[in-house]
C-alpha cells in the first residue's frame, strides 16, 4: 500500500513533553515562521477529493493518507475545520486514513455523528513518549470505538510497558522511533529491544522506524544523522514479524543522496562519516 500526508491544517500548541523539540517547531523555524502559528490551509485542505483532468483522484483506490503530520488531528484551535474534514473522509472510503494524536483525552467528544463502532477506513493511532503517557493515553483509545487502533512511542523517551495494553488484542500496530530533528534525548536499545519482545510476545506487529540523534547500544553513544536513522532502525532487525514494512520509507535525501529523505539536522553534512561509526 502507498503512503502519503494530508495535513489540511498546520501548528500546533506543545502538550507534553514528547513536544519539546516538535520537528514541526524545528522546521517552520528553519522557514523563519512560528510552529505556534495554526492555520487551515489553503490549497490541499481537499487534496483526497482532488482529481486530474480526466476526473481521476490524485489520492488513488487503496492508498492510505497520514492525516496532520504538521498538527494534531483533535487540536482545540482545529475543532471548527473538522467536521469538513470528517465529510471529505466520508466520501473516499477507498482510501485508509491514519489520524495521530496526544490529545486522547479529545477524541470522543471530536468524534463524526455517524461514527458508531468506528469506521472500516479510519484507524486511530495515539502517541506516548513514555510509560506515564502512556498510562494515561491508551487506556483511553482502548475504551473508545474504532475498527482500527495504534500507538506511536515517539519520540522515544524511557523504557515503556505495553503488556497490558497489548492483550486486550486491540491494537493492530506499534511504531517507534527515538527524538530527531533539534532533539537529542537519547533512545536507549534495550527499550526498543523490550517493546520488540512486548509486541512480539502479543503477535502485535511493530515497526522500529528510526534510532533518533543518539542511540545507545552496548554503552556505546551513535550520534546519527536524519538520513541514516531509519537505515539503522532496519539493521537492528526489530521488526516484527521480520519483513514488517508497515510504514513508508522515505524518499531519497536531496542533499546527501542517501536513503531517506533528510530536512537538515545537527549533524547534517556529516552523513557519511556518522554512518560509518556505526557499521
Ligand atoms: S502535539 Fe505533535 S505537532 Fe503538536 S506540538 Fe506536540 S509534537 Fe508538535
Amino acid at each position: 500500500m502507498s503512503h502519503d500526508t494530508w495535513n489540511p491544517w498546520h501548528g500546533c500548541r506543545k502538550y507534553s513533553e514528547g513536544c519539546d523539540h516538535c520537528y514541526m517547531y524545528y522546521l517552520d523555524n528553519q522557514r523563519g515562521k512560528s510552529g505556534e502559528e495554526i492555520y487551515r490551509v489553503k490549497t490541499n485542505f481537499n487534496k483526497p477529493l482532488k482529481k486530474d483532468r480526466q476526473g481521476h483522484f490524485h489520492i488513488k483506490s487503496g492508498e492510505s493518507l497520514r492525516v496532520c503530520m504538521t498538527s494534531d488531528f483533535f487540536l482545540e484551535e482545529a475543532d471548527a475545520w473538522r467536521d469538513d474534514v470528517w465529510n471529505i473522509m466520508r466520501q473516499r472510503p477507498d482510501v485508509h486514513f491514519w489520524l495521530l494524536t496526544k490529545r486522547a483525552y479529545r477524541i470522543r467528544a471530536c468524534l463524526p455523528w455517524d461514527w458508531l463502532d468506528g469506521w472500516d477506513h479510519v484507524s486511530l493511532n495515539v502517541t506516548v513518549e513514555n510509560q506515564k503517557r502512556a498510562e494515561e493515553r491508551l487506556p483511553i483509545l482502548l475504551n473508545l470505538p474504532a475498527k482500527h487502533k495504534g500507538v506511536m512511542v515517539a519520540p522515544f523517551l524511557g523504557k515503556v510497558d505495553l503488556s497490558p495494553y497489548l492483550a486486550t488484542g486491540q491494537l493492530e500496530t506499534v511504531l517507534a522511533e527515538g527524538e530527531n530533528y533539534d532533539g537529542q534525548r537519547p533512545l536507549y536499545y534495550e527499550w526498543v529491544k523490550a517493546l520488540y519482545d512486548q509486541c512480539a510476545r502479543y503477535r502485535v506487529p511493530f515497526s522500529f522506524l528510526g534510532t533518533g540523534n543518539v542511540f545507545i547500544k552496548d554503552g556505546k553513544t551513535y550520534k546519527i544523522c536524519k538520513a541514516y536513522q531509519h537505515v539503522q532502525a532496519l539493521r537492528s532487525r526489530l521488526q516484527y514479524p521480520a519483513d514488517n514494512r508497515d510504514y513508508p520509507v522515505q524518499k531519497r535525501c536531496a542533499t546527501c543522496h542517501l536513503q531517506n529523505s533528510c530536512n537538515g539536522c545537527r549533524w547534517c553534512g556529516k552523513c557519511g562519516s556518522v554512518a560509518r561509526s556505526m557499521k
